[in-house]
């Protein structure tokens, strides 16, 4: 029977992602659908997996690869017949399928694989699948994905996914998009999760542990929190003000794009929080019944909308997803009571311009991807934006710029075009200067 490829999500930008990111991604084809069946043992860290995946050829391939590491690869096969041949090198797992696949065809790869997962060094410390003291935790953020499973590592390749994950009865699972089923089985239970929306793989996540689950709310969407028992009393006191972070999200940006949220709380410390496709993990030490990691639960709560629903399709534009969430936060300071977001603004200026200006907000590089000069300065610009276009222009534009491109992925073009249509006069030479410009402008006078 003939495949008919399905719509292609957008083409990704392997070129700009190779400055960043020159080993991660693969040309060729687009994934659209990761099937992993992963069966684990937080006993000795052992995991066995078998992943299917779906994709379609961009081209015509004799050969393709795919990012992978640390893991081995059993047994590869493509559109039902044996792989001729399937070798790591340089964390890529290289297949020649015994027929070629001719462009625009849908095929399916199905890769046993097995091993001890562990983490991979990058140049943002080590990411990926993480042993914890009991359980585990996964932090791809931006190339750790490979870790876990083979993929198309790269952000603009955005695919749903299915997740069939064993695990010892004793922990709970979790994984990106919904919990259909969790099945008991003598010692082990196995959970499965579905995404209905597309993910990018650095926000594919799992995490094991020893958790209650606990209802933080059900208005507008269920959300839960998932913590060590002996953490819960002051988790739920730092967590009790997140449904009215949503609820001022939800009016700043529109509606919360996923069907619910989870916060996981892990035991043991983690150096910062993280986010992932429906759900964000904090470490013990973000919990102290006092609100001390506010900021960052308004914060990892922002990216839903920015990282998680519009992705970035190159690592260059990484202030669409911190320069947003950061400004999520200074909205939530002034809503809860905090500093306005204006007093936030000039106290970040003052310290912005007393820093080095060498980083230009809309492609930092690599080594500055992750700095928190492109947050603040991304927020920062994020209010002078708004200052320019009005409140009430500002805003629409937001709730346009995710509601047009939910699920998709984002480039600052789009949103230079996009704030275009809400401004009576050229943007140009504000994006240049705030933007594409190394030297940090003066705010406007009042
Ligand atoms: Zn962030």
């Amino acid at each position: 029977m003939p495949n008919k490829p399905p719509a292609l999500p957008p083409r990704a930008e392997l070129g700009s992602n190779r400055e960043y990111l020159p080993t991660s991604g693969n040309a060729g084809y687009v994934v659209t659908h990761y099937a992993l069946e992963l069966d684990y043992r937080v006993s000795n860290n052992r995991l066995a997996g078998i992943a299917t995946i779906t994709a379609t050829a961009t081209g015509d391939l004799v050969r393709f690869s795919m990012d992978f590491a640390g893991l081995t690869s059993n047994r590869v096969s493509v559109n039902g017949v044996a792989a001729k041949k399937a070798v790591e090198t340089l964390q890529k797992l290289t297949i020649t399928p015994a027929h070629a696949i001719a462009a625009g065809s849908v095929f399916t790869v199905v890769i046993r694989y097995g091993g001890a997962p562990a983490p991979v060094k990058s140049l943002w410390g080590e990411v990926g699948w993480e042993e914890l003291e009991d359980g585990v935790i996964v932090a791809s953020q931006p190339c750790g994905a490979m870790t876990f499973y083979p993929c198309n590592d790269q952000p603009g390749n955005k695919a749903t996914y299915s997740f069939q994950i064993s695990a010892e009865s004793t922990h709970h699972v979790l994984a990106n998009g919904r919990l259909t089923s969790r099945v008991p089985r003598a010692s082990r239970t196995t959970w499965t999760y579905v995404t209905d929306e597309p993910v990018a793989s650095y926000l594919v996540s799992i995490q094991i542990g020893r958790y209650r689950e606990v209802a933080l709310s059900r208005d507008p969407v269920p959300q839960f929190a998932l913590i060590p028992a002996t953490l819960t009393s002051n988790a739920l006191r730092d967590f009790a003000d997140q449904p009215r972070m949503l609820a001022l999200f939800e009016r700043c940006f529109g509606p919360y794009p996923f069907t619910q949220y989870t916060v996981i709380v892990t035991d043991d410390e983690l150096e910062i929080p993280l986010e992932a496709h429906g759900f964000s993990a904090f470490g013990r030490n973000h919990i102290d019944g006092q609100g001390g990691s506010e900021r960052l639960i308004a914060h990892e709560l922002a990216h839903s909308w920015f990282g998680n629903s519009l992705t970035l399709a190159s690592w260059r534009d990484i202030w669409l997803h911190e320069g947003f969430a950061c400004y999520a936060e200074w909205l939530w300071s002034e809503e809860s009571g905090g500093p306005t977001a204006d007093a936030s603004v000039k106290q970040h200026w003052r310290r912005l311009n007393a820093l080095p200006q060498d980083l230009v907000l809309g492609d930092p590089g690599p080594e500055l991807m992750f700095d928190d000069r492109v947050y603040k300065r991304g927020a920062i610009f994020l209010h002078v934006l708004r200052r320019e276009l009005g409140d009430q222009a500002f805003f629409a534009l937001l709730h346009s710029w995710v509601a047009e491109n939910r699920f998709g992925s984002v480039t600052t073009a789009q949103f230079v075009t996009a704030a275009e249509f809400y401004s009576p006069a050229p943007l140009t030479t504000l994006f240049d200067t705030w933007v594409f410009q190394a030297r940090l402008p003066k705010l406007p006078t009042d």
